[in-house]
């Protein structure tokens, strides 16, 4: 088993994105094929964080997803950390500056699907469209298949796209990096405090929604996720 951590927000609730500016930034479908299910949802254009603080060493900005400070890409890059991309990113801070020096950071290293040991099912599926529901982890000591690992120091498992995970190294830099703003978490430890939250359902839309995608085409069209 390789060791991993997971990559968190800080748990500060000052520090993260406003959540309801995030909403405005979405786009939500029904079904097109009448489905019942709920919406999905997908960002319009560049992402644009509102944080309620003007603290401008706090180089990552966490809401449903992440906007990084450009100084701590290339710090990445020079460490030569895979499993993510960038795209421009801005963030507003409290007194009305708004920054155009950050970069969404999307986590693109793969880890398969959740395996059937950890206690997961598929509970439901629109033959309509790609919505899934997936049922609770009981296990998630077993939740990984590492053959399915593409190896990338920055990665996640389906259908638990919001959990990033990290190698060991990339967790070992980012402590000692000086970088705020994060939490680290042994293995799935964090989501274990959490576990409650997994067992109402586990609803996803199509993988490119998470994926850039050529990616998701590449990890998610063999499954019928793309
Ligand atoms: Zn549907």
């Amino acid at each position: 088993m390789v060791s991993f951590c997971q990559f968190q927000d800080p748990a500060k609730y000052e520090l993260l994105a406003d959540f309801g500016a995030a909403l405005k930034q979405l786009e939500y479908t029904a079904c097109p094929a009448g489905g019942k299910h709920g919406k999905t949802c997908r960002r319009i254009g560049d992402l644009h964080h509102v944080v309620k603080h003007n603290d401008r060493q706090e180089h990552m900005i966490w809401g449903g997803v992440i906007a990084v400070h450009e100084g701590v890409v290339e710090r990445l890059e020079r460490e030569g950390f895979s499993g993510f991309r960038t795209r421009p990113a801005r963030v507003t801070f409290l007194d009305g500056g708004t920054s155009d020096e950050y970069r969404e950071f999307t986590v693109t290293g793969w880890a398969g699907v959740v395996r059937p040991e950890s206690g997961m099912r598929l509970l439901d599926s629109c033959p309509g469209c790609l919505w899934k529901n997936y049922g609770p982890i009981t296990d998630l000591d077993k939740a990984i298949d590492w053959d399915q690992w593409t190896g990338e120091d920055f990665f996640f498992v389906w259908p638990l796209t919001r959990h990033r995970l990290c190698t060991e190294r990339a967790a070992k830099w980012l402590e000692a990096s000086g970088i705020r703003s994060f939490s680290l978490g042994r293995g799935f430890e964090l989501l274990e405090k959490k576990k409650n939250s997994l067992c109402f359902g586990i609803p996803r839309g199509p993988l490119s929604h998470d994926l850039p995608e050529d990616l998701a085409i590449k990890y998610g069209r063999p499954l019928g996720l793309e």
